[in-house]
């Protein structure tokens, strides 16, 4: 019983922390309009910001992947599991980004998470010396530090969007191999990282930049391709990872980079080689997203998007809160203290809005948040509702910051 009361009393700090986290049941598809626990809401939650993950053409691509492949892959991709479905998917994002790294080659993994574990360990493990170095930016996303403490290379941090502090660390390193990795958006803010910048540094150093673009590809560059497109870079040092759960509506994520790097993942990389291969279908499927991402009907919802980011940015004002407005679908609105930002996520709630209450370790402490974001299956009543929505309660909140969400948790 000792250690079950260990954990009772982690879980009771938690809550007088205001930390508790608790999953909500969704019973409709991710859609700005769903179901919530049987109640209707209108959720600016999810990071489906081109409105795919329940997109016809999508729907049946993944109907039509189980029919010719069948559902599961049965094992990993250097037993049997590797399908045509996946190889097809490959080729056509590696041509997706090809315009962008020297000789491109794609690999696809079951998740991002796992993708960025692959990269950092691999890239490290190529050290022959066992001596690789690890520069990640101070606002990389949980993944990336993970990959980097499994790679058990020395780390350093680089303060936020710093690419001279990022030099003067490379300057100062006398590491064969340099491993810079960030976000291209910062995944709680909403900001882009300065890559041509750091691309440059890293090309002065010789060494390689990693970019974990989870919130651009899709939705950055004038075809979606991402914030390599967006910058118009093109480099031999660039290792890009794009993950396919968000803008392109269903799951997994790639790596991209010149064919040597990713014949190096294919034989090291342990976040790819121990697993089953994610089901064919979902890589069936993601070739109509990439169509559809590419094509006329991902460039009118990336201007819808556009339309929607520019109508919360003037309208919201607020006094006591602040607005990180950014210039991409994730829109945070700081309120400092956890409780407080709970609060606030439960008034709306019980108005039907569905906003996220961000809270520590996955944001600083003292700028607990909610998360907006919008995705172009929005309307642009969706987003004044919430405009009007957000401007009563920081009124009304300023009075109180009741922690009653939690309560209700603790009887649970
Ligand atoms: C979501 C996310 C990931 C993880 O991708 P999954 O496919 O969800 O595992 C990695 N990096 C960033 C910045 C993300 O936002």
């Amino acid at each position: 019983m000792e250690l079950l009361d260990q954990l009772e009393r982690q879980l009771q700090a938690l809550d007088q922390h205001s930390l508790r986290r608790r999953r909500r049941v969704a019973d409709t598809p991710c859609a700005p309009r769903v179901q919530v626990d049987g109640r209707a809401m209108l959720a600016f939650c999810s990071n489906d910001y081109l409105g795919l993950a329940a997109h016809p053409r999508v729907i049946e691509a993944l109907r039509e992947g189980a029919a010719l492949y069948g559902v599961g892959s049965g094992a990993s991709h250097l037993i049997s599991g590797h399908s045509r479905a996946h190889a097809q998917l490959e080729q056509a994002l590696a041509g997706f980004v090809a315009p962008h790294l020297e000789s491109a080659r794609a690999l696809y993994f079951c998740t991002g998470y796992m993708a960025n574990l692959a990269v950092l360990t691999a890239l490290a493990a190529a050290d022959s010396q066992g001596e690789a170095e690890i520069f990640s930016e101070a606002l990389n996303h949980a993944s990336l530090i993970d990959g980097a403490k499994l790679a058990r290379a020395t780390v350093k941090v680089y303060p936020h969007r710093d690419a001279a502090a990022l030099d003067a660390l490379l300057a100062a390193s006398s590491a064969v191999t340099k491993i810079v990795v960030t976000d291209s958006v910062f995944s709680m803010d909403g900001d882009l990282a300065p890559l041509p910048e750091l691309l440059a540094v890293c090309e002065r150093h010789g060494a390689w930049l990693v970019v974990d673009d989870a919130h651009g590809f899709g939705m950055l560059g004038a075809h979606g391709r991402g914030a390599l497109e967006h910058f118009n870079l093109r480099s031999s040092h660039l290792v890009y990872v794009g993950t396919l759960g968000k803008a392109a509506g269903v799951g997994g994520a790639f790596v991209a980079a010149h064919a040597s790097v990713i014949e190096w993942l294919v034989q090291r990389a342990r976040p790819y080689i121990y697993t089953t291969a994610a089901a064919p279908a979902l890589a069936h499927a993601l070739l109509t997203s990439l169509d559809l991402i590419g094509g006329a009907e991902g460039a009118a919802r990336r201007a819808h998007m556009q339309a929607l980011i520019a109508q919360l940015r003037s309208g919201l004002r607020l006094r006591r809160w602040q607005h990180i407005a950014s210039s991409t679908a994730i829109q945070p609105i700081v309120i400092g203290d956890n409780s407080q930002a709970l609060a606030a996520a439960a008034a709306l709630y019980q108005q039907g809005l569905w906003v996220p209450a961000i809270r520590p370790p996955t944001v600083p402490a003292g700028t607990a948040r909610l998360r907006i974001t919008l995705s172009a299956a929005h309307t642009s009543d969706d987003v004044a509702q919430l405009i009007d929505a957000v401007h009563a309660l920081e009124a009304l909140h300023t009075l109180s910051a009741p922690d009653a969400p939690n309560s209700t948790e603790r009887a649970a």
